[in-house]
């Protein structure tokens, strides 16, 4: 090249880095904390685009003022074949959704992007791969915009869908300080929240999640992925007292879940040696039998976290918490032990944006904002505030 033009296109890239550099410091989020202030002062809408991609659910969400106006999801069918998240494929997918289900919430909500007061999206815990789409976009967003950009824990998201208003409905929402059992694909966690966004994790599991309990259980009897509204379904059928197995012992609040996986496997290894055709003869008792002992499992814990506590404020979240075995238990126990339970709409149990947007929303009146530096993390403790 013409050292002359060189020069100058050196230069030019020169000034773009300049700009690049100048806006990525752009002004909403120098002052936020003013624009907040202003914000709240002239008494004016507090609207915010949430965006959840952790895994394999792409979803949009709009809040306003509180009050969920949409949330569009679209979920990946694409892993089914392979029996199981295949994270790669899952944020290529994530990248084909996010415009068309931003764009659907967005329409759904009847709201115009000028209109957004902040843009929110999943930190983590996640798939890296995922969460880079969710959060990129986001950032796009507020940055174009020049509004104020909110990360927010999936793991608190789930626990705040228990927040979640449409317009003009009252639901009635937990006491502080409550229980949550957040129970879904990747954790399973025991937590006591004292505030909207402080939040403990006083139990968890040491190796598998319940909803992989339910997926690999599924997996061993030939059923599809996602394995757990599978179990469900025949479980409703079947006799729950047929097939006994023992309980995992675990210290204080925690969870195991892989020994039970394989003496799951073990039984249908066991009995199939006897009788070729014994899944498919007992498909509902299997189901039912199984099913119960993992929500033994789980609500054991619970009861012995609130006892141990005082606290007779209950919840449950997350995608298992959408098992209507678990959820009749629960409510069942909660006659026995006087509890006030919170039992999320199945729309609010499995990932979606507008628990995001929920959490964002309170973020938001705490002042509460990100950079475009955040970076997501697969790994995110609840109690983590940055
Ligand atoms: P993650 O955030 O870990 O991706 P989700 O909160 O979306 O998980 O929950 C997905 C999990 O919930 C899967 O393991 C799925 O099998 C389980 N699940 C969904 N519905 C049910 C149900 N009715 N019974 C048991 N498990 C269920
Ligand atoms: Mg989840």
């Amino acid at each position: 090249m013409d050292p002359i033009a060189a020069n100058k296109d050196q230069k030019q890239h020169t000034l773009k880095q300049d700009t690049y550099e100048k806006t990525s410091y752009f002004p909403a989020f120098f002052d936020t904390f003013t624009l907040l202030i202003l914000h709240l002062s002239q008494n004016k809408d507090i609207i915010i685009l949430g965006i959840e991609s952790s895994c394999d659910d792409t979803s949009a969400a709009v809040i306003k003022n509180g009050e969920i106006l949409s949330n569009s999801i679209t979920s990946q069918l694409i892993h089914e074949k392979y029996g199981g998240v295949v994270p790669e494929l899952a944020s290529r997918a994530h990248q084909q959704n996010i415009i068309p289900v931003v764009s659907s919430a967005l329409k759904q909500a009847n709201i115009q992007t000028d209109q957004l007061s902040a843009v929110s999206f999943t930190r983590g815990p996640g798939l890296l791969g995922s969460l880079l789409v969710g959060a990129s976009f986001a950032k796009s967003m507020a940055l174009s915009l020049e509004i104020p950009l909110i990360e927010v824990n999936h793991m608190m998201a789930h626990v705040l869908a228990h927040f979640i208003q449409k317009p003009a409905e009252n639901r009635d929402t937990p006491s502080f300080p409550f229980i949550c059992l957040t129970v879904s694909g990747g954790h399973t966690q025991l937590v006591l929240v004292r505030d909207h966004l402080k939040m403990e994790v006083i139990g968890e599991t040491i190796d598998d999640a319940a909803g992989e309990a339910f997926d690999k259980s599924a997996k061993i009897l030939g059923l599809s992925y996602p394995g757990g509204p599978l179990i469900d379904k025949f479980a409703k059928t079947g006799n729950s007292d047929r097939f006994k197995f023992s309980h995992p012992s675990v210290q204080g609040y925690n969870y195991s879940f892989s020994g039970l996986k394989t003496q799951f496997l073990y039984f249908i290894q066991k009995e199939t040696q006897r009788d070729h055709e014994f899944v498919s003869k007992n498909l509902p008792d299997i189901c039912a039998s199984w099913q119960q002992h993992i929500i033994k499992v789980l609500l054991s814990k619970l009861k012995k976290a609130a006892k141990d506590r005082k606290i007779n404020t209950i919840a449950i979240a997350g995608g298992v918490s959408a098992n209507s075995g678990l959820r009749s238990e629960l409510q069942q126990m909660s006659i026995k032990e006087g509890w006030t339970i919170f039992i999320p709409e199945f729309e609010y149990c499995t990932d979606n944006a507008a628990m995001i947007a929920m959490a964002s929303h309170f973020k938001y009146l705490e002042g509460d904002f990100a950079t475009l530096s955040t970076v997501p993390k697969a790994r995110m403790p609840i109690e983590s505030l940055s």
